[in-house]
């Protein structure tokens, strides 16, 4: 039986291994709340969520004081009927970020579970469609670096054979990001995809402006170029844009990117894991996108979306943005280019229990157990 008899709160707080600043804000520190289940058999899974830098105690007050409690007990095979109660259980705080980043921690440890008991790896487990993925870097291409620098980060990860380069805009003048992007264009020739990520900064007049102007750059993608709420707008912009527009890491329920899709408001699916509320959501994102013929980019949080894009059909590139390296011992398997999933039972993260230990934010450590 996978009757859940305890479940053991922790939440570290990781500092970023370079500076991140894009057009809305600075990237300051990953707070990662981690929940562990363990089932009457022993068996134990363990998964997490994120913020970048606050918020991290008000999801851990969700787990702490409505959500774990409530999970003790609980046949752990039933994700679904799992994740609809714990909803409802906080209704009236969602759909929001909170509630679905402590859902998440939830959702993606009990994955790690059953993924465990049937000896798989998540990759397989969830659907199993290809044994590797492109990769694209976003560490080098944030908005305070300078121009020479962007071009020097685009060229190493050419060199390492990764499939493009993301670059951040939203400076004040709509030529200096031109100019930016043509540097690292002519540096790297026509053969690697530039991405660009404006982090919801524009009204839509500007929007559409640096649109037509990423044409003449040979962008891939036009990321979150507009305040994730307004669907409407983005449906605006995505029939006049000559880019395709990519949304996602700021949506966080299935149906706000069903509004989306609905919409034609979107061309690259960027569903996050740990913002849409864990792999349960998750899935039904991505297979509703294949359905749309959309292919998936997700968000962040790398060692766990190279399981998932490598699980679906329409899964395109993985994100390049290492989260965990000081808490977990476990690598993403990078060769030539490529990501490849863990092949290890459970999401394959192996984590640092010490490291975890000595980094935990005093006072959100909690443990719930059957009978108590
Ligand atoms: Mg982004």
């Amino acid at each position: 039986m996978a009757r859940i008899v305890r479940v053991a709160l922790e939440m570290v707080d990781l500092p970023p291994q370079a500076v991140r600043t894009d057009a809305i804000q600075s990237f300051q520190s990953q707070e990662t709340p981690l929940v562990t289940v363990t089932d009457a058999d022993g068996a134990t899974g363990t998964g997490y969520s994120y913020t970048i830098g606050t918020g991290g105690p008000a999801v851990m007050s969700l787990l702490r004081e409505t959500l774990a409690p409530r999970l003790v007990g609980r046949e752990a095979e039933e994700v679904e009927a799992i994740w609809r109660d714990l909803l409802f259980a906080t209704h009236a705080t969602a759909v929001g970020a909170i509630t679905s980043l402590a859902l998440a921690a939830i959702d993606t440890a009990l994955w790690d579970l059953r993924c465990r008991r049937a000896g798989l790896p998540l990759w397989r487990m969830a659907g199993g469609a290809q044994r590797s993925v492109p990769l694209y870097s976003t560490e080098g291409g944030w908005l305070h670096i300078d121009t020479p620098a962007l071009v020097e980060d685009a060229l190493a990860v050419r060199e390492r054979g990764f499939a493009g380069a993301k670059i951040k805009v939203g400076r004040p003048a709509l030529a200096e990001d031109s100019r930016r992007l043509a540097a690292v264009r002519a540096a790297v020739g026509d053969d690697f995809r530039l991405m660009v990520d404006a982090n919801q900064a524009f009204a839509f007049h500007e929007a559409l402006l640096r649109a037509r102007m990423l044409a003449d750059h040979g962008v891939t993608w036009f990321e979150e170029p507009m305040p994730a709420d307004d669907v409407a707008g983005h449906a605006r912009l995505a029939a006049a844009s000559p880019v395709p527009v990519a949304v996602g890491e700021s949506l966080y329920s299935p149906g706000q990117f069903a509004d989306y899709l609905r919409s034609g408001a979107l061309a690259i699916v960027q569903a996050d894991v740990a913002r849409v509320g864990g792999i349960t959501p998750w899935l039904k994102v991505a297979h509703m996108a294949e359905a749309a013929n959309l292919a998936v980019c997700p968000h962040f949080l790398m060692e766990l979306h190279v399981s998932l894009v490598c699980a679906v059909p329409n899964g395109w590139m993985l994100e390049y943005i290492p989260q965990l390296d000081a808490i977990a011992t476990s690598r993403p398997d990078i060769r030539e280019g490529r990501a490849h999933p863990p092949a290890t039972p459970g999401l394959g993260i192996d984590w640092d229990r010490a490291e975890i230990a000595r980094r935990a934010v005093p006072g959100a450590s909690a443990v719930f157990r059957e009978g108590r």
